[in-house]
């Protein structure tokens, strides 16, 4: 099937910009998410607008769940994170919206020459790249979220994710270890960013909402998490997809989504989705 691409681009820079102080033996990295984006909904940089926050408006529309695959290269516990990232949006719609097609044969980040390239082979893919820099992107940049739109800019058509594992170790950073080369970088707090901009929304202002996932800015390195997804976040996604069941009550979410953080650090993939 022939597929014509009208807009190609996003996506979720994350800049490194200082280092912020050392504690605990480890050294935090606040990181400043850039976005590289051609095409934006307009309004989804202005807080008065309805479409704050948002760049695609209906984002997947009918084609929910929406199928991905994983780079071969993925191990268990990178996928099982990347996975809880999943159901967190899962969680806060009430709805299916992740169909997993297992691994894309043969195929990681480097397999791609650059980086839109991957978005033309009709898989939707969660891609590692060792060789980053052919990505066009900084050493600082985490992990880049890109798409297609449709002709009217109303939904996504194809999506990839790309990863940078060149300078970064992506896994669980309340139990993996940073290497001299190395930092560590919390894949499930990444992945539910840059799944939040794969399902369609860009980023908030942390002004606007300081505990938004898809604020600019994000703190990495061992022990460091930001798993969470605030009430403005479920307000903003439910504007895309609706909601279903007990996921249309945000205030209930919300205490369910606090009670679950003290207890397994948010790791959606400890409960049930319904
Ligand atoms: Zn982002």
């Amino acid at each position: 099937m022939k597929h014509t691409y009208y807009y190609v681009g996003i996506v979720a820079t994350l800049i490194f910009i200082f280092f912020n102080f050392v504690a605990c033996g480890a050294q935090f990295y606040k990181l400043s998410l850039e976005d590289d984006i051609s095409h934006e909904l307009i309004g989804s940089n202005d807080p008065n607008s309805e479409y704050y926050g948002i760049h695609t408006l209906h984002g997947w529309g009918a084609n929910i769940p929406m199928h991905y695959q994983s780079d071969p290269t993925i191990s268990q516990d990178q996928l099982r994170q990347i996975q809880a990232g999943m159901k967190t949006w899962e969680f806060v719609t009430g709805k299916k919206l992740f169909q997993y097609d297992g691994v894309h044969a043969n195929t990681t980040g480097d397999s791609f020459p650059d980086l839109y390239s991957s978005l033309k082979d009709q898989i939707n893919g969660n891609y590692f790249d060792e060789n980053w820099n052919k990505t066009g992107k900084s050493d600082q940049v985490l992990a880049t979220t890109i798409w297609t739109n449709n002709r009217d800019q109303s939904l996504i058509t194809a999506c990839d994710i790309r990863y940078n594992i060149s300078k970064y170790i992506l896994g669980d950073s309340l139990v993996i270890s940073s290497t001299p080369d190395k930092e560590v970088v919390d894949l499930q707090s990444l992945a539910t960013h840059e799944l939040g901009h794969l399902l369609g929304l860009s980023h908030v202002d942390e002004s606007y909402d300081p505990n938004s996932i898809m604020k600019a800015t994000v703190f990495i390195g061992e022990g460091l998490i930001s798993r969470k997804v605030s009430a403005l976040d479920i307000a903003r996604i439910q504007k895309l997809y609706g909601c279903e069941g007990a996921a249309c009550d945000i205030d209930a979410l919300v205490e369910k989504i606090e009670y679950n953080y003290e207890m397994n650090h948010e790791d959606f993939s400890l409960i049930s989705s319904n």
